[in-house]
């Protein structure tokens, strides 16, 4: 396919960021084709604090968010429910056509007992694979729904730049097996800078904590950790640039910290990859005295798809 340059925002393009896409569905997935392809966060913010004074970008921004939960509460009133996958009418909100269920890839064992990575054959319990033995995680656990495929990306792409937050209780529902009944655990999403939710209006892990603490009466506490530094988009690094880019990117807050000591904090994400992220997550858990991290995502991109 073509290679597309996308327009920065705002615009003139800044140097550092006018990169074009390789698809104009990976620029989509990536900004949701509002702003530019720009694979750093923090030269973009920088353009955008330029070009707008904070008190303005709060309002458009807050006026934007308004508008289009107000849409998409409209349109999910007058309109019938629809498959999460492909949009054909379906009997009830969150329900599948027989054609995606079928398609869906439930992940299960055989799997590495700590990262999840599937297996080809059974190496028994507790059989680890190479990635974990030579570098242990920080995390004890990682778990995904389903394979990452192209049912998964339209959902997540939708959600988070098509205008449908409400999705993140089709996709809690996908994740809701992941978890244990365990009073004790509670349930912190992988946050967002902030400069990404001002832009997008949420955080789509935190939808999806909510929505699964909501179905499983745990807690959640969308502010546990915070990104303390802009990371640039991981897509196309290599897993040793990726782990680079978020090392001490995420911290406690430590107004929750005490909800953090000694408890086990199960860590929600949207889509797994290497790893990288869930695992600088982890380690900021870890030095917040946490017990215990286990990570769940809706989906898992499979080794070979990595580095794309
Ligand atoms: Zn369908
Ligand atoms: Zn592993």
């Amino acid at each position: 396919m073509a290679m597309q340059e996308i327009a920065c925002f705002p615009r003139p393009p800044q140097p550092c960021c006018s990169r074009a896409a390789e698809t104009p569905e990976a620029a989509v997935e990536d900004f949701g084709g509002r702003v530019c392809i720009c694979h750093d966060a923090a030269c973009a913010a920088a353009a955008a604090d330029r070009q707008v004074s904070p008190m303005i970008r709060t309002l458009i921004t807050a006026s934007a968010r308004s508008l289009r939960m107000l849409a998409a509460g409209v349109v999910g009133y007058a309109l019938p429910p629809r498959c999460p996958g492909c949009g054909v009418v379906t009997p009830e909100d969150h329900q599948f056509c027989v054609d995606c269920w079928r398609e869906l890839d439930f992940l299960g064992p055989p799997a590495c007992a700590t990262c999840g990575i599937p297996f080809d054959l059974d190496r028994g319990e507790g059989a680890l694979c190479g990635r974990c033995i030579a570098d242990p995680p920080a995390f004890d656990r990682a778990r995904a729904a389903i394979a990452y495929g192209p049912i998964a990306r339209r959902m997540v792409v939708r959600m988070k730049h098509g205008g449908r937050p409400q999705l993140a209780i089709t996709l809690a529902r996908l994740m809701e097996r992941l978890l244990e009944q365990d009073e004790q655990v509670v349930l912190a999403p992988v946050p967002l800078h902030r400069w990404r939710i001002w832009r997008r209006g949420f955080n789509q892990s935190a939808l999806i904590a909510g929505a699964l603490a909501r179905r499983k009466r745990l807690v959640a506490i969308p502010g546990l950790l915070t990104r303390v530094k802009p990371t640039p988009m991981l897509r196309g690094l290599n897993p040793s640039a990726r782990a680079k880019a978020v090392r001490g990117a995420f911290r406690v807050d430590p107004a929750h910290r005490p909800q953090v000591a000694g408890r086990v904090v199960v860590l929600v994400d949207d889509v797994l990859t290497t790893g990288a992220t869930a695992n600088a997550c982890a380690r900021a858990l870890r030095r917040a005295g946490a017990a215990e991290v286990r990570v769940i995502a809706l989906a898992r991109v499979s080794p070979g798809e990595e580095g794309r």
